[in-house]
């Protein structure tokens, strides 16, 4: 399959230590992802062809665009979009607003996407997104430029049949609405269906928004049942707390499990009696950090990793379980509720100390699963009940878990590798059955 990238003109190269350790880890995130699709495809015998073209990308883009600062000034940001691979349907993946996002990251990102779209099976094919900012240090209006320009800058590239948005780590329905918008203005002609995730006023779907965290809460539940708990005697604990965190800390007090500690990027709290997640939710919502909230005590991010627990969520950002902390990790379970939070080598540490890893691709594939939903709905004008997205997520969701453990137990490996056994097979059979163009 061809590659090609897509360069626009201005140009801006900031080189700091900071970017170069993005570039670090988004690196390391890609190796991890290329090792792990090797994996899958030495257990389901893949042919080495098809194992070459999936490691490939298929499509890159590269925008360097400026918007106009609140002090006049003009800036010029970095986004990126990469296409992984389209074979089963539109692209369709996330986009995210943070200052170490790398092409690297992104790509790593967009293959993670193909294998999930596939393990969930919704027809779409795996993309990401991304743009080089800190949302926290812009204004409101300057980040409402900065999506609008974004949008603008690839709006030949997105369209509802072509390549699908919806959010990820910095962005949400505001941004989602303003992508809607922009691209509608740009095509006159309202297209909401070319992103989700959207509030419901413009199309979204009820249940997208906590979607992820939903998904994530079902599975862990059915993992627990696997090891003989339930849920309501289970401690769980959640590293970060925005969408994926505080939908999933919400499920599980609905569910009556226990949240011992959750945290953000300042800190972390901790209470052995359980956290009360709506309140919380509420403390926050008005703009207080996490360890602020009075009913915890504060720990360290590092210390939230270690505490005991019987299911370990990290919810925030890649590489955070890591050959550095596995060791310590002190829990039954870790379900990933962010892309790529454990690296492969926590994955084999974790591995030999009995600890059990749902991984991303079938633990988070909420988000997506409904962002389909929500397609559906808007192409076909035709909206669902709450009731109607969350039974189907939750039956969906139960069956993708049921099949992927039911892999690794036939062919004993673990179930990150089953995962992927499952959705690189399906990419694969589809590619075989269509063939290669000419
Ligand atoms: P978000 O921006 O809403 O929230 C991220 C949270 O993590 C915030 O609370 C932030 O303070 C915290 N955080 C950031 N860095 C941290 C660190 N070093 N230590 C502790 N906390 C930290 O993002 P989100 O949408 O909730 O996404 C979180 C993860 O879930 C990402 O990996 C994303 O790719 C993945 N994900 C998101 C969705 C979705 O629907 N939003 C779907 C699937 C996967």
């Amino acid at each position: 399959m061809a590659t090609a990238t897509v360069e626009a003109s201005h140009s801006l190269t900031v080189s700091t230590a900071a970017s170069q350790a993005s570039v670090e880890d988004g690196r390391h995130m890609l190796i991890d992802a290329q090792n792990r699709l090797h994996e899958g495809a030495r257990v389901i015998n893949l042919e080495p062809w098809i194992e070459r073209m999936l490691g490939a990308m298929q499509m890159e883009y590269l925008t360097e665009f400026p918007v106009r600062m609140d002090d006049g000034d003009i800036q010029v940001f970095k986004g990126y979009r990469v296409h992984h691979n389209g074979t089963r349907g539109p692209f369709k993946g996330g986009i995210r607003y943070a200052p170490f996002v790398s092409i690297w990251e992104v790509r790593a990102l967009a293959m993670l996407m193909t294998w999930k779209c596939a393990i969930i099976d919704v027809p779409f094919g795996g993309a990401k997104g991304g743009v080089v900012c800190d949302p926290k240090a812009l204004s409101a209006r300057e980040v409402e430029g900065v999506t609008r320009r974004f949008t603008t800058e690839l709006t030949p590239v997105f369209g509802p049949n072509t390549d699908i948005l919806a959010p990820d780590m910095g962005t949400g329905p505001r941004e989602m609405a303003w992508i809607a918008d922009t691209y509608s203005m740009n095509k006159g002609i309202t297209t909401l269906s070319c992103v989700t995730g959207k509030d419901p006023e413009l199309g979204g779907s009820l249940g997208r928004r906590e979607a992820t965290g939903r998904g994530i809460a079902v599975v862990t539940e059915a993992a627990l049942a696997d090891v003989g708990t339930r849920i309501g005697e289970a401690g769980i604990v959640v590293q970060g707390f925005g969408n994926v965190g505080q939908s999933f800390a919400l499920s599980i007090a609905e569910l009556g499990g226990k949240i011992l500690a959750v945290s953000d990027v300042y800190g972390g709290l901790f209470n052995e009696n359980g956290l009360d997640i709506p309140a919380l939710v509420d403390f926050i919502t008005v703009g207080n950090p996490v360890g602020a909230f009075p009913e915890g005590e504060a720990i360290s991010n590092d210390d939230l990793l270690t505490l005991p627990c019987d299911v370990l969520v990290p919810a925030a950002m890649e590489n955070q379980i890591t050959e550095r902390n596995a060791g310590n990790i002190r829990t039954k379970l870790v379900v990933e509720g962010a892309n790529g939070p454990v690296t492969a080598e926590a994955d084999a540490i974790l591995a030999d100390r009995g600890i059990t890893v749902v991984p991303d691709i079938l633990a988070n594939a909420g988000g997506v699963l409904v962002s389909y939903f929500e397609w559906v709905q808007d192409i076909s004008s035709l909206y669902w009940s709450l009731e109607q997205v969350n039974n189907n997520m939750d039956a969906k969701m139960r069956n993708a878990y049921s099949r992927v453990t039911q892999a690794a137990r036939d062919q004993s490996v673990s179930l990150r590798t089953a995962a992927l056994a499952i959705g690189v097979g399906r990419v694969a059979d589809v590619t075989r059955k269509r063939g290669i163009y000419p």
